[in-house]
């Protein structure tokens, strides 16, 4: 994957002064607020938050037997498993099947862990042309971009620049009807699924004790790119499995209403295999790609429950970081309060040591997380912990001092003394310069309580 996540200060100035970006934002984001809180007011959200929060932390608790449950499930019902420990790992077993059918071309739905593994471009340089499926992937890929938040990857574009973008990619008229869109994509789509020879998917959600792989959509595409093709290859994560199939239950309430404010998804496809003899439809082969990529690591540490992450974007849409910056700004395939954790946590804190402090901490990702995961704290940690391997810097220079001005008078007064001095020239404010950019600083008194106490005390 590539990672310009170290770019962040970089990237957040050009998007945060990108007016229509953050005006496409606001309003498609405060929408999806608007839906979850009022298909939530019709159940009991602490309820199934518990209740999610506790099949989580059951299933991480014993991840190791659990996966090998699944993967005993999905053989029974004829799927082959691949266990792969990197991106590239996945990346070539995906190509190799490919080249064994002799594949040209790929149809593949919504999946933000293809996306982690850069499968797509990957396979168009090895030839094979890979057209994504879920409408909002198919705009970004027509607009060489990648998505910008986790369920609805276009969010960041108007229906004027998508119609622009049909029109110089497609030859489409001018029109920005969505039901012409929707038209239009699906004629060229059409197409790609009859000729496709394979068909890439991720996963929501895994049951060990069936081998169900559950994936939810609303478009219909999913379905398609699993069903239409000779192979079906899914690739997810290894942290997407859950004991039971009753399990869901719980889950299929919270991700619809988190992610788009519906009571559940319009499509809900539960697969377990390749088509039986008595089947029309269905693929030949099913494989099913389980990616450790950093996951593993997590296992038994204080940010373990990050892996409960069901993926529904709804920590985003409340994010007033995100709504203004957008995806694109993270430099990462996760982006928002989930990708300013994940990303450090899973590819290294080197590589993306700016994005924990992208946060206000301001809670609103942890109310709403249908996992229950203490979001802003773990920011808070993480942000911690990369100070606290960093050497020296101003911040750890300052608050050392502030340390030992605040534990004797003497030397608060002293520092008390200099900060006034300093506040009436230029210098603390360069040093400060960072801070003051966007801020005032606060006008120092030119006396301190001290003093002034002491003089009207003498009088
Ligand atoms: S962290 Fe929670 S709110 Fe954010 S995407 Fe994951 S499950 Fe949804």
């Amino acid at each position: 994957m590539e990672l310009r996540s170290r770019k962040f200060r970089t990237l957040y100035k050009t998007e945060v002064g990108n007016a229509q970006l953050r005006a496409n934002l606001s309003k498609a984001t405060l929408q999806a607020v608007d839906k979850r809180g009022q298909s939530f007011a019709e159940v009991d959200f602490k309820f199934l938050q518990d209740e999610a929060k506790k099949i989580k932390q059951e299933s991480l608790s014993r991840l190791n037997d659990l996966l090998s449950q699944f993967e005993d499930s999905a053989r029974k019902n004829n799927c082959r498993i691949f266990y792969a420990q990197t991106p590239e790992k996945a990346n070539a077993y995906v190509l190799d099947i490919a080249r064994r059918y002799g594949a040209r071309t790929a149809v593949k739905s919504k999946s933000m862990v293809t996306e982690e593994i850069g499968l797509a471009p990957f396979l168009i340089r090895n030839g094979i042309e890979t057209v994504e499926t879920d409408l909002g992937e198919y705009i970004v890929q027509l607009a060489g971009e990648t998505p910008s938040h986790i369920t609805t990857p276009a969010i960041h574009k108007s229906r004027t620049e998508i119609s622009r973008l049909f029109h110089d990619k497609l030859g489409t008229e001018l029109n920005s009807d969505p039901a012409f869109l929707t038209a239009e994509a699906r004629r060229v789509l059409r197409e790609k699924f009859l000729s496709a020879d394979i068909g890439i998917s991720g996963a929501n959600f895994l049951v060990a004790e069936t081998g169900d792989i559950v994936i939810v959509e609303n478009e219909g595409n999913a379905r398609l790119s699993t069903s239409a093709v000779k192979v079906h290859i899914v690739v997810t994560g290894i942290e997407k499995v859950i004991p039971k199939f009753s399990d869901l239950r719980i889950f299929m309430r919270l991700l619809g209403r988190s992610s788009t404010g519906q009571k559940i998804t319009s499509y809900v496809s539960l697969l377990r295999g390749p088509s039986t003899e008595d089947e029309k439809d269905g693929p030949e082969e099913v494989h099913i790609i389980l990616l450790d990529n950093g996951r593993s690591g997590l296992l038994g540490t204080d940010h373990q429950e990050v892996l409960h992450c069901i993926r529904c974007g709804a920590c985003l849409n409340v994010c007033p970081v995100y709504r203004n910056i957008g995806g694109h700004a993270y430099g990462s395939v996760y982006p928002g309060p989930i990708g300013s954790l994940v990303t450090p946590l899973y590819f290294g804190e080197q590589n993306a040591p700016d994005l924990p402090f992208a946060s206000s901490l301001c809670g609103n990702c942890t109310e709403v997380c249908p996992v229950g995961i203490d979001i802003h704290h773990q920011l808070l940690a993480v942000r911690h912990e990369i100070k606290s391997a960093k050497k020296g810097g101003v911040e750890r220079f300052i608050f050392r001092n502030y340390r030992k001005a605040m534990l004797r008078p003497g030397r608060y007064r002293l520092a008390g003394k200099i900060a006034r001095g300093l506040s009436k020239t230029p210098l603390l404010r360069y040093f400060l310069k960072g801070w003051t950019q966007h801020r005032e600083l606060p006008r120092f008194p030119s006396r301190s309580f001290r003093e002034i106490y002491k003089s009207a005390k003498a009088k």
